[in-house]
């Protein structure tokens, strides 16, 4: 995707984050999705697949993980998962879980390939680059091996969690175990290399400056600059839960001032995604008119924000979905994980 002709400095961007009135960033952000998909709010029918909770970090932002038996403690098995993803409107599987080494790369790899054998046209966008850090270090072998037998397996594409905030200093301060953010851009440049695509992910509302949250755009927009294949990115408002990290989740016009500034700045990457888990669906909903062009999915048994006290359901209808995009004044159109909308939707089931 070719990039603005006039392109948004870092400097500009903190001033649109910290200066500009809401409803002129607002207006900006939806000329510009309005250029690029004119009224057309796209979404998919997926299914969120969390093979296990068990956990050997202990983020301190993170609700969803857990030890050998706490109460919310919980491993799905191989059985289950397919059984999940039998429902033959599903176009995509998004597979992210814990690290834990009964889930180890074998393991996950088998997952992934009884997936693909099963369900030939599903889209399956699988292990964030935490999972991957991890499977490399306990294989003892390069991500980009890893990532290449994914591939081979049957994955489709690189899910963007794990960015957190690409800064050293939120690093050390709030999940200093897992991958920093030299290691998260290396491996999504590795997945691109290897003809992966990726999302990125952006978590704001905690301990971030306005200058981290610029800074992080920046990072993202060099990869990109750098023959990237990143295709969405979604800001995800950080869900304090029981954390204690900060008291309160981050207000709705500030979501929606981050999710304006994305579209602006990220202007190589296609889709900015209103991510209604973490946004809650009214922000979510009006995040639409503030520059977003994606309502992810149906998600079917999310668990990663459920276990993090989210308020949003752990699953939405399509029906509800298109009545939300409707109600804002757009056309709903739905996607398969791949972004296509004029494509086939559903997968092949073969039983
Ligand atoms: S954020 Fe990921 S790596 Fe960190 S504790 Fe939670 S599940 Fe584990």
């Amino acid at each position: 995707m070719r990039p603005t002709p006039s392109r948004i400095s870092a400097s500009d961007a903190l001033s649109l984050l910290q200066e500009t009135p809401l409803l002129d960033l607002g207006i900006r952000a939806y000329d510009r999705k309005h250029e690029l998909f004119g009224n057309q709010i796209t979404y998919v029918q997926n299914r969120h697949v969390n093979p296990t909770n068990l956990c050997v970090y202990s983020c301190r932002f993170c609700d969803f993980a857990a030890k050998k038996g706490d109460a919310h403690a919980y491993e799905l098995t191989e059985a289950a998962i397919l059984k999940d993803l039998s429902d033959p409107s599903l176009s995509e599987a998004h597979v992210v879980g814990g690290l834990w080494p009964s889930w180890g790369f074998k393991r996950s790899l088998e997952l992934i390939k009884s997936i693909r054998s099963h369900y030939p046209g599903l889209w399956i966008k699988a292990f964030t680059a935490v999972e991957i850090a991890y499977f490399a270090r306990m294989e003892k072998k390069p991500s980009l091996e890893i990532l290449e037998q994914m591939k081979a397996a049957g994955v489709d594409m690189v899910p963007g969690g794990g960015a957190e905030i690409l800064d050293e200093r939120i690093h050390q301060a709030l999940y200093k175990d897992k991958i920093g953010p030299a290691d998260w851009l290396r491996i999504h440049k590795e997945a691109h290399e290897v003809g992966l695509p990726s999302n990125a992910t952006m978590l704001f509302g905690h301990i971030e400056t306005d200058e981290e949250i610029v800074d992080h755009l920046m990072q993202l927009r060099d990869l990109q600059d750098r023959g990237g294949l990143f295709q969405s990115f979604i800001p995800l408002a950080f869900l304090p839960g029981k954390t204690k990290v900060v008291a309160q989740q981050v207000s709705a016009p500030r979501c929606l001032r981050i999710i304006a500034l994305s579209r602006l700045v990220l202007d190589n990457i296609p889709h900015i995604k209103a991510y209604w888990p973490t946004l809650g669906l009214e922000t979510a909903a009006s995040a639409l008119s503030f520059g977003a062009d994606d309502l992810d999915g149906t998600l079917g048994k999310e668990r990663i924000m459920q276990l993090a006290d989210s308020e949003s359901p752990a699953a939405l209808t399509r029906s509800f979905m298109e009545d939300i995009i409707r109600d804002g004044g757009q056309v709903a159109a739905e996607r398969n994980g791949s972004f296509e909308v004029d494509a086939a939707v559903g997968q092949q089931v073969s039983v």
